[in-house]
């Protein structure tokens, strides 16, 4: 392949760009793990976690894509054959709930729309038929990032709690954590799950499982088989500011650094310009006069937003032609979305002028490839982002 001058853009919902300060803080030496100057590390490190989660008890670090901690949210808490509610309202509910069958729980799936949020409604209607609290946890996604759509933890939270039944809640915030407001404490959600190559702008290889006191509790009566991923081996040198088996010392060094870059930002500064590129975003797709795959202002996602390609067009070849011509990844349509739709990722370390090259590149690819727009797309992302 002939050299592509100039950056990759790589414009995924995750993985994101790794601003150059966090590649420089892990271009360093791999330290001893039992060692005095990795427990300082460590045990600052665990602090700062729970403060981007919003301080639940503990963050669980493995070494780990996301997906591994779903499973470790799993056997954690729970014990074999109990029964899990899952609500699928897009590829990665169903694969959460997909796991959790396979490890033998009993798993039970509300069927949603996938171009709407979580439906609430319908969790409290199904706990509250569940007179002698059979059902043990609730799985949710808060930002499914397949469709683009974002969910309201508070009112899954207020379901929970107005039904008064005592499931687990359990929250993957892969795609939210970072980019969109998250407060695991003040939701009481017990299990959070994330990763670290999405908001928190490093790349692959880390997993985290935040966890509420109620969760510990839980955890103590577990009776789930678990090797690798048990919070107790965890915990019992955590407290020291080790773990269990050799970590991911760079990716920790990263850790460190965007955590930093979070703070110097302002997590509330975070959020806002996540929310103001997303909204230039869809501006922008509404401008071509396409179609946004969420079909609620309410539940737009500030992290990507999931585009439908005009019938007769394949999503897959219109994202191989901006590669090939443009040097731009976008994302592809998941699961029963392939071909069907593309997502632009607009979380992590972005700002306006790296977002207008990417709607630009949107636009140049719809040109080469014939697909029927319109041309105010770039103006109305330019006139929201210069007036706001
Ligand atoms: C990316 C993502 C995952 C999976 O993360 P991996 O690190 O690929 O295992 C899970 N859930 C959501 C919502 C995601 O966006």
């Amino acid at each position: 392949m002939p050299r592509k001058s100039g950056r990759h853009f790589l414009q995924l919902p995750g993985p994101t760009n790794v601003p150059d300060r966090v590649f420089r803080a892990m271009n360093r030496a791999v330290i001893d793990h039992r060692g005095p100057e990795f427990s300082t590390m460590v045990t600052r490190l665990l602090e700062d976690l729970r403060w981007i989660f919003g301080a639940p008890e503990h963050v669980f670090v493995f070494p780990s894509s996301a997906s591994g901690c779903w499973e470790a949210a799993l056997v954690n808490t729970l014990s074999p054959g109990d029964h899990v509610l899952v609500f699928n309202n897009g590829f990665f509910a169903g694969k959460w709930g997909a796991i959790a069958e396979r490890l033998g729980f009993n798993v039970e799936t509300l069927e949603g729309d996938w171009r709407y949020p979580v439906d609430a409604r319908a969790i409290r209607d199904r706990l509250k038929a569940d007179q002698d609290h059979s059902i043990q946890a609730v799985l949710v996604v808060h930002n499914e990032t397949s469709t683009g759509v974002t969910s309201d933890i508070a009112e899954v939270r207020a379901v929970l709690d107005s039904v008064e039944h005592p499931a687990l809640l359990m929250v993957d915030a892969v795609s939210s954590l970072g980019a969109t407001e998250y407060q695991q404490g003040e939701w009481r959600v017990d299990v959070t799950v994330s990763g670290s190559q999405k908001g928190l702008m490093l790349p692959p290889g880390l997993g985290f499982c935040a966890v509420s006191s109620k969760a510990i509790e839980w955890h103590e009566r577990a009776t789930s088989n678990r090797g690798y991923w048990d919070f107790t081996d965890m915990l019992d040198v955590n407290r020291f500011g080790f773990f269990p088996y050799t970590p991911a010392t760079t990716l920790l060094y990263g850790l460190e650094e965007a955590l930093v870059m979070l703070r110097e930002e302002g997590l509330d500064m975070v959020f806002a310009r996540h929310a103001r590129l997303a909204e230039a975003t869809r501006l922008a797709v509404s401008g071509w006069g396409l179609d946004n795959f969420c079909a609620d202002a309410i539940a737009y996602s500030n992290s990507g937003t999931t585009v439908q390609m005009p019938d007769r067009f394949d999503a897959d070849a219109f994202r191989g032609v901006v590669l090939k011509r443009f040097n731009m990844s976008l994302g592809s349509g998941l699961g029963r979305l392939k071909e069907k739709v593309f997502r632009i990722g607009h979380l992590g370390d972005l700002n306006e002028l790296m977002l207008m090259g990417a709607l630009s590149g949107v636009e140049m690819g719809l040109k080469v490839e014939g697909i029927p727009h319109e041309d105010r797309g770039l103006r109305a992302a330019i006139e929201f982002l210069v007036a706001s």
